[in-house]
């Protein structure tokens, strides 16, 4: 998996600071990813499925 920036392999789940800050064990965001070597933070989300084509 690449950064769709920067195009760097360094990649890792993003753990949301603010729970961190707050004394609780800090929190995975769902689908975010943050990028060390340009520091930005993206989401990969899961749509959905296509649904299945139907020949008329
Ligand atoms: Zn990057």
């Amino acid at each position: 998996m690449y950064c769709p920036y920067c195009g760097d392999e360094d990649l890792r789940p993003h753990e949301d600071a603010r729970g961190a800050a707050a004394g609780q064990a800090p929190q995975t965001a769902p689908g975010a990813w943050e990028c060390r070597s340009c520091a930005r933070v993206f989401s990969v989300r899961f749509i959905g499925l296509l649904a299945p084509v139907v020949a008329r």
